[in-house]
C-alpha cells in the first residue's frame, strides 16, 4: 500500500497486548472486518512479550493462534499510531511507509508505561526502569552473572526480578518503598483472587525488602553502586552491575485525549473514562485495559472482551462480564491503596538532577516554575522526543502538575510519511475543482 492509499475497517483495535487481544477475539463472530495495530514487534503487549528464548504462557499463545485462525482479524505489528487525520481517521507509519486508515468502531487499548521518578544518578548506564529491564532481558539483553538491584514500588519489581534470575542474573536486592505492614495487608488481601495469591507465591524472593527506597545510583560511567533509604534505619549500600527502578505505573492515554476522548483521575493518574461497556466519551470510541486505570492482565482481559463484544453491538455478551470485571476493579483498588506511594519520594531530585533527559532541563530549573505550560515555555521541558512521557508524569508526582493533552506528531515520524498524506490532499483538491 503507497503513503497515498486509505485502508478501511468496521473495527480498528490500537494495542495487541491482553485487552486488545481479548476484544478482537469477542468482536471476531461478527463477521466485522478488524484490524489491530500494535507498535511491538510481535503481539502480547507488556505481560507477553516475546523475544528470543521467551516461553510465553499457555493463555498468550492460545490467543495468539486464535487471532491467527480468525480470517476477519488483520494484525499489524511494528507500526505506529501518529495523528488522527479526520474524526474517524488514523495516519499510521511502519518501518517502510505511512498509511492511513479509517473505522466505524475504534477501541483503544493502549496499556501503561513505567512512572520513573528523577534521583541523583538515575540517567547513568545501567539504570533502567523494572519493567523495561524485563523488556530488555526478553528482548536479549545477557545479563548472565550480573549483580542486579531492583528497586521503586509494586509487584512489577518481583515479575522483572523474576525474569532476570531466570536470565542468570544475581538478584542482589529488591526495595521495595511500602512499608511492611501494607505489603503484608496486600499479601493477606489476596485471597480475595486466589489465583494472584498462587502466582505472588511463585514470584517470592528471599532479597526482598519493604520500607526502602533509592536515594542514588553511584558510579564513574555506568552504575556500580546504589544507595537507599532503610526506613528508619539509616541507609544502606550496595554494590550492583545494574539498577531497575519503577514506581508503578501510568496509563498511556495521550491517543484517546489527542482524539477528543475524555479523561479522569483513578487512583492517582489520568486515565480515560468510560461507561459501562467500556465506550469512551466518544459514541464510536472505545478503551479496555491499563489506559482505563492500571488494574493488571486480568482486568485487561475482561474490558477489552467487553469493548469488543459493545463495539459490534452484541451488549448482552457484554454485560455478562460485568460482575467479573467488579472483581478485578476491587483488585485494583486494593493494589493502589496498599503500593501507595510515599511522601519522601516527591523530593527525591537533588538541584542538578536532570527531569527532562529529552531537553536536559535540571530540577533547579523547574523548581521556581509554576505549572507544566510556564515551565514548558520558560525550560522546554517535555518538548522533546518522548514529548513529555517520561517527565509529564514525573513532575505531575513531584509538583502536582497537570501535563496538556499531546500535539500531534504522537510519535518521530518520517518527513516522507507527511509528504504524502500533503501530495494526497493536494491532489484531492485538485479532483474536486476539476470536478
Ligand atoms: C514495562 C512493563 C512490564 C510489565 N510486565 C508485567 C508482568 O511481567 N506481569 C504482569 O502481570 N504485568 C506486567 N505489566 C503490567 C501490564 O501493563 C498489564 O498486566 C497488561 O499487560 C496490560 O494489558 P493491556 O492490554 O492493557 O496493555 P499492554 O499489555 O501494555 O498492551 C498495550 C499495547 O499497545 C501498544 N501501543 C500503545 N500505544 C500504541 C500506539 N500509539 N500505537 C501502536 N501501539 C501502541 C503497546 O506497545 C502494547 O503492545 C507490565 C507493564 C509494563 C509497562
Amino acid at each position: 500500500m503507497s503513503g497515498s492509499a486509505i485502508e478501511h475497517c468496521d473495527v480498528l483495535i490500537i494495542g495487541a497486548g491482553p485487552a486488545g487481544l481479548a476484544a478482537a477475539l469477542a468482536a471476531a463472530p461478527s463477521g466485522a472486518h478488524i484490524v489491530i495495530v500494535d507498535d511491538n514487534p510481535a503481539p502480547g503487549g507488556q505481560i507477553w512479550r516475546d523475544g528470543p528464548g521467551v516461553e510465553l504462557p499457555i493463555a498468550a499463545m492460545q490467543r495468539r493462534n486464535a487471532i491467527a485462525r480468525c480470517a476477519n482479524i488483520r494484525l499489524v505489528s511494528g507500526t505506529r499510531v501518529i495523528a488522527a487525520t479526520a474524526p474517524s481517521e488514523l495516519l499510521l507509519e511502519d518501518a517502510e511507509r505511512g498509511w492511513r486508515i479509517g473505522w466505524k468502531k475504534l477501541i483503544l487499548c493502549t496499556g501503561a508505561r513505567e512512572l520513573l521518578l528523577p534521583f541523583p544518578g538515575w540517567t547513568l548506564p545501567g539504570v533502567t526502569g523494572a519493567g523495561a529491564l524485563q523488556a530488555l532481558v526478553k528482548s536479549g539483553l545477557p545479563v548472565a552473572g550480573e549483580r542486579i538491584v531492583i528497586a521503586g514500588s509494586g509487584p512489577l519489581l518481583l515479575a522483572a526480578a523474576a525474569t532476570a534470575r531466570k536470565a542468570g542474573a544475581h538478584v542482589v536486592r529488591i526495595a521495595e518503598q511500602a512499608g511492611f505492614q501494607a505489603v503484608a495487608g496486600f499479601a493477606a488481601a489476596l485471597a480475595r483472587w486466589p489465583g494472584k495469591a498462587v502466582q505472588s507465591l511463585g514470584l517470592f524472593d528471599a532479597s526482598y525488602r519493604t520500607g526502602r527506597h533509592v536515594l542514588s545510583a553511584q558510579g564513574d560511567g555506568h552504575v556500580e553502586a546504589v544507595r537507599l533509604r532503610r526506613g528508619t534505619q539509616g541507609e544502606e549500600v550496595i554494590a550492583c552491575d545494574r539498577l531497575a527502578c519503577g514506581f508503578g505505573l501510568v496509563p498511556n492515554t495521550e491517543l484517546g485525549q489527542h482524539l477528543g476522548c475524555a479523561v479522569e483521575m483513578r487512583h492517582g493518574a489520568p486515565a480515560l473514562t468510560v461507561d459501562a461497556m467500556q465506550a469512551t466519551s466518544r459514541a464510536d470510541i472505545y478503551a479496555a485495559g491499563e489506559n482505563t486505570g492500571v488494574g493488571g492482565s486480568d482486568r485487561a482481559l475482561v474490558q477489552g472482551a467487553m469493548a469488543g463484544h459493545a463495539a459490534v453491538g452484541a451488549i448482552a455478551l457484554a454485560e455478562a462480564r460485568r460482575g467479573e470485571l467488579a472483581r478485578w476493579d476491587a483488585f485494583a483498588a486494593t493494589l493502589h491503596q496498599r503500593f501507595a506511594l510515599a511522601e519522601p519520594l516527591r523530593r527525591l531530585a537533588a538541584p542538578d538532577t536532570l527531569v527532562c533527559r529529552c531537553e536536559d532541563v535540571r530540577h533547579a530549573e523547574l523548581a521556581p516554575r509554576n505549572d507544566w505550560t510556564d515551565a514548558k515555555l520558560h525550560t522546554r521541558c517535555g518538548m522533546g522526543a518522548c514529548q513529555g512521557r517520561v517527565c509529564g508524569a514525573a513532575t505531575r508526582f513531584m509538583f502536582g502538575w497537570a501535563p496538556t493533552a499531546p500535539r500531534p506528531p504522537l510519535s518521530p515520524v518520517r518527513v516522507a510519511t507527511l509528504a504524502a498524506l500533503h501530495s494526497q490532499d493536494h491532489s484531492a483538491e485538485e479532483t474536486t475543482h476539476a470536478a
